[in-house]
């Protein structure tokens, strides 16, 4: 199974459950993260780039760990968080290596095309059909979106605790950065929304 995710926690919110599941049966997971994340604090002065950058690796590293993926089994692209677009033959490619070092037939994992987030869509657009790739789209914004045709996979109480609860811990993202006035955090009813009864993957609809 392959999970693709544009910024350092979509993989949490879109999958978390699932790739819990995977691996708990043995299956291999890779993670390719597309984006390097830097775009979600750029004027904090305690939190320069590089600082932040290597702290939101470090919690993608960490929850994944959790939920039996390990740091070899995870790729950072690097690309610049906010301008993925501008990349999208360095995304194809490493989707084609990566895709490459997984047996096949693969369950992959993809943004919606439909995603508000612009980094979001174009990573669902390098995600090209593929002999024994099997691409299905995961929604992140807005938080609660449903997707048309999709098919949702119910939690259980646990599965749902705890993927909330890794949502939580990835302290940059949900309030541990108080000095960039333009910073971003998730709000209460964003993790409500991503902590929802069931994860949901559709058809990729172009
Ligand atoms: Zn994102």
């Amino acid at each position: 199974m392959l999970m693709v995710a544009p910024h350092p926690d979509d993989e949490t919110i879109g999958a978390h459950a699932l790739i819990a599941r995977a691996r708990r049966r043995g299956v291999a997971v890779r993670v390719l993260i597309v984006s390097d994340g830097a775009g979600s604090h750029r004027a904090s002065p305690t939190w320069p780039r590089v600082r932040l950058v290597r702290e939101r690796r470090r919690e993608t590293r960490r929850e994944l760990h959790r939920i039996g993926v390990t740091a070899c089994a995870i790729d950072f692209l690097d690309l610049p968080d906010g301008d993925v677009a501008a990349h999208g033959g360095d995304i194809r490619r490493a989707l084609s290596h990566v895709l490459s070092m997984l047996p096949g037939p693969v369950l992959a994992l993809a943004p919606s095309p439909r995603d508000d987030h612009p980094d979001h869509r174009a990573v669902a657009a390098a995600a090209r059909p593929r002999r024994g790739v099997n691409w299905r789209a995961y929604p992140v914004w807005p938080a609660g979106q449903r997707l048309p045709a999709a098919r949702a996979m119910p939690l259980t109480a646990q599965e749902r605790l705890a993927k909330r609860h890794a949502i939580r811990r990835y302290r940059t993202q949900t309030g541990r950065i108080t000095d960039d006035p333009h910073g971003f955090a998730l709000t209460a009813g964003q993790i409500a929304a991503f902590s929802r009864p069931a994860e949901i993957f559709a058809a990729m609809r172009r």
